[in-house]
Parts: structure tokens; sequence; C-alpha cells
């Protein structure tokens, strides 16, 4: 067996890539995130093809878009009798491990499978003393924080691994639950910045004129968030509703940079510990999250929607010997590539039927004359739960973006009456990288506006997803 380097996949759970400093954030700082940076690659245009939790998971674990691996919505587990990444590498003499958040299923047909040992929160899991589950349905009950407990754990997993001395590589997913709603912070960081106000981002006070009208009606506004959950305080009394607004965004945004602090750190102890085994030039080490998030941008929390904030991914990525340290690419990548990109920098055999491209040429500052300069994004889950965020399909160019809300009341039976009228928006994103402007329809942007939506069939047709049957002619350029 060729000597193959080790695999650090740390992934947390709605990270944005603008509240990690090595991505120019202007409300925090994350000095262990950076060292990856610093080490090795940032990726700037790293996009999910669906923003949200359970299929993004899918997405990276497959290498297939949704509609190909069924994870497209939060209630479908994913069928375990499935290819994924982690049974390749078990396949190719790696040693697998997969420790923290899963939110793929359990029991037998939905349990982690390809991992030879696997401790995982049940669900969404606890923030303090988690219970977390092992092979066969065990429970094991922890005291402590668990984005502290998950990298504990991964820590003796390496110790472990590296005390059986079996000469083969380690592939360990480090799975975070945070900074997931509902930003319950580890004690040592309550009252860190008490004193500080966090700025509030450029279109905080967007009022979302001109969007398409489920978009207006998206619940994801500061307004939205529950105090006693989501803020752990009492609304003050007396404040006027912009006040509220603002004092709503501290409350949210403060609780979200604690619980990001405690990833940073954790994140320091594994950079830590594979420079003091001298494991640190033989593992690729990659951080990413499953989504992006709305940090107050658009006036919104959440993620969901096509939009910047949403569809970015932070991904960083080290290993000294194939990618320069203090990198960066802006080429288009997606979830679905990543797992061809594992496999190639692992140096083992993907399999044909993966639907990404290997971005190990980007890591080498060598992008190839091809490489897509569009992606494809689909979120199924129409006006779902609370949130009412509409289904929807499109195109992001290198400068520019299309989005198609199909609106399928079918999609979520019984939420709501007949379907709502198809809505487009194009957005400039050279010219307005804020998504404030919608010109779909515009006159001036005609022309792109057809190509975006030939692109959008392409693309729909290259990875075999169809487009929804519109019961009226969808509006042509
Ligand atoms: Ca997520």
């Amino acid at each position: 067996m060729p000597n193959r380097p080790n695999l650090l996949f740390v992934m947390s759970d709605d990270h944005a890539a603008h509240a990690i400093s090595a991505y120019g954030s202007k409300i925090n700082t994350t000095p262990n995130l950076d060292r990856i940076a610093e080490n090795g690659m940032r990726l700037d245009a790293a996009f999910c093809t669906n923003s949200i939790c359970a299929p993004s998971r899918a997405a990276i674990l497959t290498g297939t878009f949704n509609h190909v691996n069924g994870v497209t919505t939060l209630d479908t587990s994913l069928d375990n009798s499935l290819w994924n990444v982690a049974k390749e590498l078990q396949a190719a003499g790696y040693v697998t491990a997969l420790i923290g958040k899963w939110h793929l299923g359990h029991g037998p047909g939905a349990d982690p499978s390809g991992f030879d040992f696997w401790r995982v929160l049940p669900g969404q899991g606890h923030y303090h003393n988690p219970v977390m589950l092992e092979e066969g349905g065990r429970i094991v009950e922890r005291g402590g924080y668990v984005t502290d407990l998950i990298t504990d754990d991964c820590i003796a997993f390496l110790e472990q691994h590296q005390a059986d001395e079996e000469g083969k590589p380690f592939a360990l997913f480090c799975h975070h639950k945070a900074p997931h709603r509902s930003w319950e912070p580890a004690p040592r960081h309550f009252t860190k910045y008490d004193d500080v106000e966090i700025p509030e981002p450029h279109t905080f006070r967007d009022d979302l004129v001109g969007r398409a009208e489920v978009i207006q009606a998206v619940r994801m506004r500061m307004m939205d968030l529950d105090p006693i959950v989501d803020l752990k305080a009492a609304v003050p009394d007396g404040l006027s509703e912009d006040e509220e607004i603002a004092w709503r965004y501290q409350r949210y945004i403060k609780d979200y940079l604690r619980v990001v602090d405690a990833i940073d750190e954790n994140m320091g102890r594994l950079l830590d510990h594979l420079e003091v085994t001298g494991d640190s030039d033989d593992t690729v080490v990659m951080y990413t999250s499953d989504q992006g998030f709305f940090l107050g941008d658009h006036g919104w929390f959440d993620k969901r929607l096509m939009y910047e904030e949403s569809l970015r991914m932070p991904l960083l990525i080290q290993f000294p010997s194939r990618i320069a340290p203090g990198s960066s690419s802006d080429e288009i990548v997606t979830n679905v590539d990543f797992t061809p990109t594992i496999l190639e920098l692992l140096g083992v055999e993907r399999p044909e039927h993966l639907q990404g491209r290997s971005f190990v040429p980007l890591l080498e500052g060598a992008p190839p004359a091809d490489w897509p300069s569009s992606m494809y994004y689909r979120y199924w889950m129409h006006r779902d739960g609370s949130h009412l965020c509409p289904a929807h399909y499109g195109v992001r160019t290198r400068t520019h973006k299309l989005i198609c809300y199909y609106n399928d009341p079918l999609d979520q039976p019984g939420a709501h009456g007949p379907a709502d009228p198809v809505e487009w928006e194009l957005f400039d994103l050279v010219a307005d990288p804020y998504e404030v402007n919608n010109v779909f329809g515009h006159p001036e942007h005609a022309a792109v506006q057809a190509e975006l939506l030939t692109e959008l069939a392409r693309l729909q047709a290259k990875v075999g997803d169809e487009p929804f049957d519109h019961s009226g002619a969808p509006p042509s350029a």
C-alpha cells in the first residue's frame, strides 16, 4: 500500500465565512482557523448546492447532488447502503472515524457507515452535557460543552491511532454542532463581547423592495427570533421597533460569536496536536461548514436561500506538500466537489458515478482552462416550518445570479393553498454585490438574462435534475 496522507476534515454547522477573520470578518477574530489559511489555501467561492444541514452533509459524503442521493430535505435520512467517501477510504486502508454531528438519520438503515469508530449526537444534539450515540445504539452520557467534548474525542482517537501503530493512515471527520441555533456558549464565553457593540451588516435594514414577494414573506427577520429560546432574555420595555431590532441583533450575534470562539479554540487544539505528533506535514486539514448563514444580512438570521451569505461555505485547506501557504482561489467550487478532491489528495481512485470534480488543480495554483464558471443550486423545502422559505433553484456564475422561486405547493402538502406565482430574481454581483437590486426583466439586462436561463437549463440537465413543471410559461428573456 502506498504511503498515503492522513485526513482531518472539520465541519461546523452554520458557520458563515464572514465570521472568520481570514475571510475579512468585521465582527470577530478567529486566530486558529486563520492558521489553516496561513498554512494553505482559502477558497473564496465555495458554494453549497442546497443551503440546509442534512442535504449538504449528504452531498459532501456521497459526492452527488441531493436529487441523486435522496436527501433533498431535513426530513430525509441518508440511505447508508449508498456509496460514501468514508467507505472508499476504509477500503483503501484508512482507519476512519466520525465524531460529532451526523444529522442524517439513526437506526439500521441510516446509522453512519464506513467508519471504524463513530460517536455522534442524536439529531441536533445538545450544547451542554450532551448524550452521544455509538455503534449498536450505545448511549454515552457526557459532561461538559459539546465543542470541547467533540474535540476531546477527536484527540483521544488520534492518540489511540498513534498508539496502535498499525502504519495505517487516518481519516477523521470532526463534525461540530456549533454554531447552530440556539447559539449556547461555553461558560467561559458567557460574558465575552458584553462591553462591545458589534457592527450591524451593510444590508441590516434592507427593506427587500424589488425582491420576490415570497422573499419578502420569509420569516427570518430579527423580530422572528424567540426572545427566550434564541436570545435568552426578555425584550426590555420601552423600545421602539427599530431599537428592538438593534437590541435583538446584539443579543443574537454575540451568542453566535461566542459559540464560534469555542470552535476556533478547539481548532487550535487539533492543529497543536498534529504539530506535536509530527503529523502536520502528512495530513490534509480541511475546515468548512455545511453552509453559510445570515448574520443580520438583509435583516435575517438562518440560511436556506441562495443569497451569498447563505450560499457561501467557508473552506480552508492546508497540506504543505501540495498547497502553497497563504494562497487563495476565487474559482467556483461546490460541496459536491469535496469528495473527489479528498480522494485525489489522498491518492485514492474516484468512482465513476461521482458528480463533482476534483479541485486539486486549484489548490496547486493551476486552474484548468475549462474550470466551470457556474454552479447549480436547488432548495426543495417550500415554505417549511416557521421560516417560510420558498422552494427555488438557480445558477450562479462568476458575475451574476439567477433564481427561480417555483413555489411548488406539492413540496409541502397542506402548508398552503394553490401554488404561489413563479417569481424570478436576477442579480449583477459585480455592480450589486449585496444583492439588493433585482434586475430580472430589466431591458438592459436582457442579454445576460437569456444567457443565464440557458445556463440554468443546461446545468439542470447536466446534473440530471428536472425543472419544476410551471403551469404557466416561465418568463422568457
Ligand atoms: Ca447547517
